[in-house]
């Protein structure tokens, strides 16, 4: 049994980096090739949704029918993924303000476990990590192939930790991190506590409104952030 007393959940895509320009043109080009049109993809919001979820609902925009997008959905998920690995480097992400010092403390803690909670695929977003040399940090996590929303992802996470560490993660013992709405919704499915950061795409005032735990600007505040956590 771990000594761990929290279960940190990061989000990825505006919490721990951003990817620029690269993700929205591989799917461009994996919805054209895979179903004939790109639908609303270039100019679709989105921010702490879920990589399946988009692809469904841009192709509803574009006017394909639940069972033509159901058809192609396992063919553009790879398609997507393998465009993704293939054109993604190292200059394209930026790691957000703080995040190496914050995982690197993190990770030497013997009171805190690891783990992430995004919307993106695991291929794709495993190779995110990868490339600023921050996926070694996370040894398992809850993602899009998981489930169908965002709000099916805690259970998901907490079992993993369970089979991991052989402890139960409870209520405010599990510590959600993201960057949008859906973040911080998402923390309420087990009563978790939840930081909202304002690295993403939404400003700190409108994070405020969904009622997170807290609100920050930015992680850069290693020992702050840490104390939140622990508290
Ligand atoms: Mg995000």
């Amino acid at each position: 049994m771990t000594t761990a007393r929290k279960l940190v959940l990061f989000d990825i895509d505006g919490t721990l980096l951003k990817v620029e320009g690269v993700s929205r043109n591989v799917l461009i080009e994996s919805l054209r090739k895979v179903y004939g049109t790109e639908g609303s993809a270039a100019t679709h919001d989105f921010s702490g949704k879920m990589d399946g979820v988009i692809i469904r609902e841009v192709m509803q925009q574009a006017g394909l029918s639940d069972s033509d997008i159901a058809r192609g959905f396992d063919e553009a998920k790879q398609v997507y993924i393998e465009g993704f690995k293939a054109n993604a480097r190292r200059e394209h992400v930026k790691l957000m303000a703080g995040i190496a010092e914050l995982l690197e403390a993190l990770s030497k803690r013997d009171d805190v476990v690891l783990s992430l909670l995004t919307g993106n695929f695991e291929q794709s977003g495993r190779h995110k990590l990868t490339l600023p040399e921050i996926n070694h940090y996370f040894p398992f996590g809850a993602f899009a192939d998981d489930a169908a929303t965002r709000d099916e992802l805690p259970p998901v996470a907490v079992a993993r930790a369970e089979a991991q560490t052989g402890k139960r993660f409870e209520g405010k013992d599990v510590v959600i991190i993201g960057d949008t709405e859906h973040d911080v919704r998402c923390a309420r499915v087990l009563n978790s506590r939840c930081i909202a950061v304002a690295t993403g795409h939404r400003a700190a005032d409108q994070l405020r409104s969904h009622n997170p735990d807290i609100t920050l600007e930015t992680l850069a505040d290693t020992a702050a952030v840490i104390d939140f956590i622990t508290a």
